[in-house]
């Protein structure tokens, strides 16, 4: 999912912890969860690896993505929510820190340390588990994705 969807899943499992530790694993575990919910971008990564969806285009939706999650963060931290600011911080760490690790994967390939492999190995399984067998089309899954950030944004506040 978008990086917004999943730093909102972190601020929310922030609320669920006083642990900076358990919000970070929280927030992996929440990341890998929701990648799991079919959401139309199954094959994005591998047009993208196919040289099919330019580098341009990846950039530019990766970048937007990140300042949205940016603009949510810097709005989350000026908000009388319960945790404490470095709960919440672990919390988000957490929760987008797989998709990172995958642009560190592939700012390093074609020779990526073992370590990324074998998280990038582990992402895609999780992320593709269920969508390489039925996955929403583009459209519907970004549908999809705004109803579950309107329905964390709700949770939250
Ligand atoms: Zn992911």
């Amino acid at each position: 999912m978008n990086l917004l969807v999943h730093a909102a899943a972190g601020t929310l499992v922030a609320q669920y912890t006083g642990n900076p530790f358990l919000a970070f694993l929280y927030g992996v575990i929440s990341h890998i969860i929701l990648d799991m919910v079919p959401h139309g971008d199954s094959k994005l990564y591998q047009k993208y690896k196919n040289k099919e969806l330019s580098i341009k285009k990846a950039a530019a939706k990766t970048i937007l993505d990140s300042i949205s999650a940016i603009i949510l963060t810097v709005v989350v931290f000026n908000l009388p929510l319960p945790s404490s600011n470095l709960v919440m911080s672990m919390a988000i760490i957490g929760s987008v820190i797989p998709d990172i690790l995958i642009g560190f994967f592939e700012l390093m390939s074609p020779n990526p340390p073992k370590f990324l492999k074998v998280v990038h190995k582990w992402h895609f399984h999780f992320h593709d588990m269920i969508a390489k067998k039925y996955d929403l089309s583009i459209k519907h899954g970004l549908l999809l994705q705004v109803l579950v950030f309107l329905l964390l944004m709700k949770r939250i506040f």
